[in-house]
């Protein structure tokens, strides 16, 4: 399979040079060259497959055969070791719960499958790379678990001191290995700016392949498609029209699940559902995109100004903006809304969820006001990790998991810098 980048101004690429590259040279994201659907057949018995040999038969023909398919149902088996269970949490509302995973956050599949992709394209030990990525929170654990190990790759996460939970701090500055942390004396978008300028920055870039670990990766991107191929397996009417909600920031996940869509899973429209980061459900309403600083929420991993992947989510609906409009319908919610979804899917369906999950369901709430559907809500935080914002007695009832436990009883190591030259020196030595 070739990849060729959305800016149309570079060459071609491989699947593994677009993985080791992260973006193209113009700057433009990676889309697959072509999409070829999966025999309805597949998904008519969907049942008799495991979720290892689901997701072979969706990701098979984006890596081609640049991994051999043996090594590839390895690197699966690997990657999907835990569960991905499908609640119902109201009458034709279910909750698919993405946060069993290592580190309780629904990037670790991507995360994972990218870390086991990079280290096969080294195995010679020709491709050594760094991960260089910057966090607001989940991200940085993640990637910190997902490469942590990994034979040639170096990891190093940069995260704004004091502005991330004490549970995603231990998660991604207490590993050690092949994993560093710095800790930076700024904001997101401060840890955000140094990054991309390192990635500009010759003097570091011609002694170093330097790659990118979010969803703009393609190898980080694509292995989201499994979640909607596991949701539908497990839905047990799959006669009635299907909806899924899913809590945006960069729109990664829910790009993957309208690729899963391409290949022929019946999900008849999606649902993009955000907090007051709106750029999306205002472009939705008006059809002018206007991206905006992003605005500080309780949903934070969804506090994105400006999408990176709609550009893919677009080309998916061939530029077509009334086509876009039939497969995706977007709302936007206030935290005090957020607050109050917890509060009500607590006391009336015993269900504790996360913010992001809290705001997925919000937007099923509000589409069935005027449709009928089987909706389903991606939850993709372990509520513990946002246990401050959560109202006191829901926290109290949370069991602390023990993928969590065994980070906060770990030392923090981290390397406190403020400017972007101290980045420099940090990488060059
Ligand atoms: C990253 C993240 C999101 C947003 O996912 P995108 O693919 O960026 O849209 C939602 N919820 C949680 C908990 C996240 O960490």
């Amino acid at each position: 399979m070739k990849y060729y980048s959305l800016n149309n101004n570079s060459p071609k690429v491989s699947f593994q040079e677009a993985v080791v590259k992260g973006l193209a040279p113009d700057k433009g994201l990676y889309f697959p060259e072509e999409i070829r659907p999966l025999e309805d057949s597949f998904f008519e018995n969907i049942e008799e497959y495991s979720n290892n040999e689901i997701a072979f038969e969706l990701i098979k023909q984006f890596v081609g055969d640049e991994i051999p398919s043996i090594i590839l149902k390895d690197i699966i088996t690997d990657v999907l070791s835990f569960e991905f269970p499908l609640v119902e949490v109201e009458k034709d509302i279910y909750s698919l719960e993405l946060f069993h995973g290592p580190t309780m956050a629904f990037k670790d599949v991507g995360a994972r499958f990218m870390a086991r992709c990079l280290s096969y394209f080294n195995e010679d030990n020709s491709n050594q790379v760094t991960v260089l990525v910057a966090t607001s929170g989940d991200t940085g654990g993640a990637v910190a678990s997902g490469f942590l190990g990994v034979k040639g790759v170096d990891v190093v996460i940069l995260y704004p001191s004091g502005k991330v939970s004490d549970i995603q701090e231990k998660q991604l500055t207490t590993l050690g290995k092949n994993i560093r942390a710095l800790e930076v004396d700024g904001v997101f978008d401060d840890c955000q700016a140094m990054v991309k300028k390192a990635f500009l920055d010759t003097s570091i870039t011609d002694y170093m392949q330097l790659t990118s670990a979010n969803s703009i990766n393609i190898a980080r991107w694509l292995p989201q498609m499994f979640y909607y191929a596991f949701a539908y397996k497990q839905l047990k009417d799959k006669s009635k029209k299907l909806v899924f909600s899913v809590p945006s920031g960069n729109y990664g996940n829910i790009c993957a699940g309208m690729m899963a869509q391409k290949l022929g899973i019946p999900i008849d429209l999606f649902i993009a559902s955000t907090n007051e980061n709106k750029v999306v459900p205002t472009y939705l309403k008006t059809g002018k995109y206007e991206p905006k600083r992003s605005v500080q929420t309780i949903s934070n991993a969804m506090d994105v100004g400006d999408p990176s992947n709609f550009i893919r989510i677009e080309k998916l609906h061939n530029n077509d903006f009334e086509k876009l409009k039939n497969n995706l319908h977007s709302y936007s919610f206030t935290d005090e809304e957020t607050r109050e979804a917890m509060q009500y899917l607590y006391s009336n369906s015993n269900y504790i969820a996360d913010p992001h999950g809290a705001v997925a369901y919000l937007g099923v709430k509000e589409y069935l006001k005027t449709n009928n559907a089987q909706c389903i809500f991606l939850e993709t935080a372990h509520p513990i990790k946002f246990s401050p914002v959560l109202d006191a007695t829901i926290a109290d009832k949370i069991e602390i998991p023990e993928q969590i436990k065994t980070v906060l009883n770990k030392e923090k190591v981290a390397t406190q810098i403020s400017k972007y030259s101290e980045l420099k020196d940090f990488l060059l030595s």
